[in-house]
């Protein structure tokens, strides 16, 4: 019954290195799969369930062994489900359980909640131990974390020539979104000398692999005439390219080319449905965009429930701006 896992204790050994291994814990400690909580008995003193319990993440129900005895789901499967779920409470005793068996995914997902101090302190120095160790696994999304993590300097002190080794190995290790950051870094010139074929080159390895941001890339670099010659229709085609592999920005863009007449001639039409799609994808710039247009009659005819709805969404998006006019909006009408 208790060969659940061990995490700290599996964390700590590989971690040893970086000073952990006192916190290690005897064979006898267990994750709780209900709550997430380190127990050491035959329950678990958070919650009470009995050690191996766990909650099946197709129909919820609760079960003691290895299949769910409702649905028939694997316990393996739920947990790789529930770790899955992006859901930071949902997913979280699972990630200690799969983390604890060592598995580098479960240990990137790891290093985020160490990193945001949600349901432990935070603790950078462990989100960058996780990190590492999922990546020495070869891991190629924990080399792109952290190459991200050396890139925006919050964890570490921000190293651009380290971020770019980072991106190289997972580049190496077949990851075409790490392929788009290394072409961000010769593009933009300020890491190493800038060099705009050697970009493009980058970004057309991953665009073949249908990176979207790539594909949005190149229709800049065609746009801007940037290690190519400057073609305004090939730049649209690769707009057109990138919103269908689904980028929010490209989609954005085409909205707003469509609706401002700059490069293709003005449709109203295919503006706004570019700007719904975007929006659909989450893009709040488009939302806001949408909530100015009904709001102003600009293109569509005036429709304040319409513009207070996008300006809604953006903010829920996160959008400040949105949530100012939204709120005044809905305080007029209040009135
Ligand atoms: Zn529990
Ligand atoms: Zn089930």
């Amino acid at each position: 019954m208790k060969k659940l896992l061990v995490i700290l204790g599996v964390i700590c050994l590989s971690l040893s290195s970086a000073g952990f291994a006192d916190e290690s814990v005897s064979g006898e400690h267990w994750v709780c799969l209900e709550c997430g909580s380190e127990a050491d008995g035959d329950f678990c003193g958070v919650c009470g369930k009995p050690a191996g319990t766990w909650n099946c993440s197709a129909c919820g129900t609760e079960n003691l062994t290895g299949r769910c005895r409702s649905c028939g789901m694997s316990r393996e499967a739920s947990l790789d489900a529930q770790a899955a779920s992006g859901d930071l409470l949902t997913a979280w005793p699972a990630v200690c359980y799969l983390a604890g068996q060592g598995r580098p995914d479960a240990l990137v997902s790891l290093a985020h909640y160490y990193e945001l101090g949600f349901f432990m302190p935070k603790n950078t120095a462990m989100a960058l131990s996780c990190l590492q160790l999922a990546a020495n696994m070869d891991y190629a999304p924990a080399w792109v974390k952290l190459g991200r993590v050396y890139d925006q300097g919050e964890l570490v002190t921000r190293d651009y020539y380290k971020s770019m080794e980072c991106y190289q190995k997972a580049a190496d290790l077949g990851s075409v979104e790490a392929l788009w950051y290394l072409g961000t870094f010769y593009e933009d010139g300020s890491t190493v000398r800038r060099n705009y074929e050697k970009a493009l080159e980058y970004y057309r390895q991953a665009a073949e692999k249908g990176d979207a941001d790539s594909l949005m890339s190149i229709a800049y670099c065609y746009a801007e005439g940037r290690g190519v010659e400057r073609n305004p229709d090939l730049a649209m085609e690769y707009y057109e390219k990138a919103a269908e592999a689904g980028s929010s920005l490209a989609c954005d863009y085409l909205g707003y080319l469509y609706l401002s007449g700059e490069g293709p001639s003005k449709d109203v039409e295919k503006g706004l449905s570019w700007y719904r799609k975007a929006a659909g994808l989450g893009n709040s710039r488009s939302m806001a965009a949408l909530g100015y247009m009904y709001q102003y009659g600009i293109d569509v005819d005036p429709d304040p429930a319409e513009a207070a709805r996008w300006y809604e969404q953006a903010a829920l998006a996160g959008r400040a701006d949105a949530l100012e006019t939204f709120t005044s909006l809905d305080a007029g009408k209040a009135e």
